[in-house]
């Protein structure tokens, strides 16, 4: 159990990073973060800040001297650089990196727990994609097998034309058939060090131009007699990685039972409603489980959440927005410039 005032590391800049510092802030510990030079948003609430690349060893064993235990809040940091950290100090363990850093490793490892992807072929030229879509069919969605999030690094197609229109993106890549889904959720867990798992309830996500626009709460009856089958899964995936900390699952739930989409090795943005939705959020959670605090409850507080992402220039008029009734909650991130489709803060709104 780490003692209070101990240091923790977070590697990434962003606003998980900054939620998460806030959490353990509050459970008195100090925070260094570590990202390459940007607009790192977590450096304002952590008591120190590394704007150092991923590939300077120098500035990353200094960092790691600092700290006591050393996490993430970004899913695509190097494993290269995650090496560079002697890895007692690391939370969770990195071969959770490993899995989620490559869809086509990630959904292999799925099948071989009895997950259910969706269709998906490994593609490293037009030729093989023309193949895959052929195999598999129409409408379906060529990704990067790396590097993708919030649906960048994607591309639709429609019918074999597409195919030819497409500038293959000389990258390995993966071709998933379209999923014809009801509604979209993810199960969001939190295991300790001693293999305890807690799981906070299933929201229904919606999301728009691949981005996740909302987060609802009662999810609805179709996801609601799915979500079972989804924990079971997700409870494996944490077992098998010996997992500690939050870890998040994506699914579409489908009339055939959920449909493994993408997994998270850390906490989420269909999470953020746990801050004020829910007994314990998700970054305090993540927090106690790699300081070996005891779990907290995961229980919803209320009958009703949403939590909305605010996006580009919304975020300028966001206080104007405040009503000043019932429980709604305003987080901004902080960040400098409010580009079109970037995410800038949350609401998060309960009722009873
Ligand atoms: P991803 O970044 O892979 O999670 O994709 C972002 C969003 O795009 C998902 O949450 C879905 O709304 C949509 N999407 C991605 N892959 C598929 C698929 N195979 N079938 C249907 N919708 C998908």
């Amino acid at each position: 159990m780490l003692a209070p005032g101990s240091t923790i590391g977070i590697l990434g800049g962003g606003q998980l990073g900054r939620m998460m510092a806030i959490a353990a802030v509050q459970l008195g510990y100090r925070v260094i973060g570590y990202a390459p030079a940007g607009d790192n948003v977590a450096a304002e609430v952590c008591h120190d800040f590394f704007e150092n690349g991923w590939g300077d060893t120098a500035a990353l064993a200094a960092f790691a001297a600092k700290c006591d235990v050393v996490t993430w809040e970004f899913e695509n940091v190097p494993l290269k650089t995650v090496a560079v950290i002697p890895e007692n100090l690391l939370a969770p363990h990195p071969r959770a990196l490993g899995v989620a850093q490559d869809r086509l490793k990630e959904k292999r490892f799925i099948q071989d727990l009895g997950g259910k992807p969706a269709d998906f072929a490994s593609v490293d030229s037009e030729r093989d994609l023309a193949m895959a879509v052929e195999r598999i069919g129409a409408p379906g969605i060529l990704k990067t097998a790396r590097d993708g999030y919030d649906g960048k690094g994607q591309w639709r197609i429609a019918n074999l034309r597409d195919v030819d229109a497409i500038r293959f993106p000389g990258r390995p890549c993966v071709y998933e058939g379209m999923v014809p889904f009801e509604a979209e959720f993810s199960v969001i867990l939190v295991r300790s060090n001693d293999g305890e798992i807690r799981f906070w309830d299933s929201t229904r996500n919606v999301h728009t131009d691949g981005m996740l626009a909302t987060s609802t709460l009662p999810a609805g009856a179709v996801i609601e007699s799915q979500v079972e089958a989804a924990r079971d899964l997700a409870r494996q995936v944490a077992d098998a990685l010996r997992y500690v900390g939050v870890l998040t699952l994506e699914f579409f739930a489908t009339a055939h039972g959920p449909v493994f989409n993408e997994m998270a090795p850390r906490v989420h943005n269909s999470g953020h409603w746990t801050i004020e939705g829910a007994a314990t959020s998700q970054f305090e959670n993540h927090i106690r489980a790699i300081c070996g605090l005891p779990l907290g409850s995961t229980a919803t507080r209320f009958a009703t959440v949403e939590m909305t992402n605010i996006v580009g220039k919304h975020a300028l008029t966001a206080h104007q927005a405040l009503t000043g009734t019932g429980d709604e909650h305003l987080h901004l991130y902080g960040k400098a410039e409010a580009r079109d489709g970037r995410k800038m803060g949350h609401w998060t709104r309960c009722g009873l």
